[in-house]
């Protein structure tokens, strides 16, 4: 049989978000991308999207674009399997341009959480949101002094309806003792998890990074509140490393940053883990793809991190609003041609 052969085009993308993303190395303004579209032979049309985030450790967009500009015109599936394993993003990306899912088994509407913002903010936030029908809600600590967010803690709580859980994510930002008084604070409390607590990157070195990951295994063990992995899961091996580990917290799975999904979300469902699948903040073609992998997890149901539409002003290129709940319709309707258009 002949290779599948595809028509391959790619389009740089650099989009101004509506408001900056508070990040821990600053203010993230604009999301850079690479929009992919794949033509095969009976002149079905499929697109990929290539959000990295590079402090997160991903690939950047310049190393991934520099590969799709080689690849050229035409390709074929042994030269996309040829894209080095270093560039996880894109290898995802290909990947989602060519997988075939069939539509869920069980297409049933699923919860999003909401996004408060850091600090005080939160309090006024918090009522229209339970209104609006949000039960989960997820509000970013680490960011101010400890004692004042700690001191908020109990305000956030009590105006929460009865059954909501609060998710607090640090972003990796605290050390022991900080992540020790916050879990002591949280056990009494209505919260699903606590993200990231602590965190050590790459540049930190693998001593200081092994030591990270000891002291979160440390934490699950001393404390009632579970964790949740963000940072932690960068890439296709770190998955699996934490599956081989027991870690028995939450997953916060980003599958845009992921070489290849499919695989690494079968493993998860095999190990009975906790799921939570979240945006890379992404436009519309990547919201398709990590939507359609959220609504084919056949695990336990968590509350989807895609509270984050509309992103981005240029029309076209948001994933669906955000709702206390996204339908498989809303899934079906983004239309990819659009936002590929849009990024012209
Ligand atoms: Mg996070």
């Amino acid at each position: 049989m002949a290779p599948v052969e595809y028509l391959f085009a790619h389009r740089r993308y650099c989009l101004p978000f509506r408001s900056p993303v508070r990040t821990a190395h600053g203010l993230w303004t604009e999301r850079e991308g690479i929009l992919l579209r794949m033509t095969a032979g009976n002149g079905t049309v499929r697109f990929g999207e290539v959000s990295p985030i590079p402090w997160f450790g991903t690939e950047t967009v310049d190393e991934a674009e520099k590969v799709c500009r080689a690849l050229g015109e035409k390709v074929n599936d042994a030269r996309l399997q040829a894209v080095p394993e270093n560039l996880g993003c894109l290898r995802g990306a290909l990947a989602a341009a060519r997988l075939n899912l069939d539509p869920p088994t069980n297409p049933a509407p699923r919860q999003i959480a909401a996004l408060l913002p850091a600090g005080k903010a939160a309090l006024e936030l918090i009522e229209t949101r339970v209104d609006a029908g949000f039960r989960i809600f997820k509000w970013k600590v680490g960011v101010a002094d400890t004692a004042m967010e700690l001191g908020l803690l109990d305000d956030v709580c009590s105006r929460l309806p009865d059954g909501a859980k609060l998710r607090l994510d640090a972003n990796g930002k605290w050390d022991r003792r900080t992540a020790e008084r916050w879990l002591e604070r949280c056990a009494e409390r209505p919260v699903e998890f606590v993200e990231q607590p602590c965190f050590a990157e790459a540049a930190q070195g693998t001593v200081q990074q092994r030591k990270v990951e000891d002291l979160l295994m440390g934490l699950t063990e001393d404390y009632p509140t579970p964790l949740a992995l963000d940072e932690s899961l960068v890439g296709q091996g770190d998955v699996a490393r934490w599956i081989n580990a027991g870690w028995p917290g939450f997953y916060v799975v980003k599958t845009a940053l992921l070489a290849d999904p499919t695989t690494a979300l079968a493993a998860l469902e095999k190990a009975k883990a906790k799921v939570v699948f979240s945006s890379a903040l992404e436009t519309a073609i990547g919201a398709r793809a990590a939507l359609r992998l959220a609504f084919a997890w056949s695990g336990e149901p968590h509350a989807l991190g895609f509270g984050v539409w509309p992103l981005f002003d240029l029309p076209g290129v948001n994933g669906p609003a955000t709702a206390p709940f996204v339908r498989w319709e809303d899934v079906q309707r983004i239309e990819e041609a659009t936002t590929w258009n849009a990024c012209n």
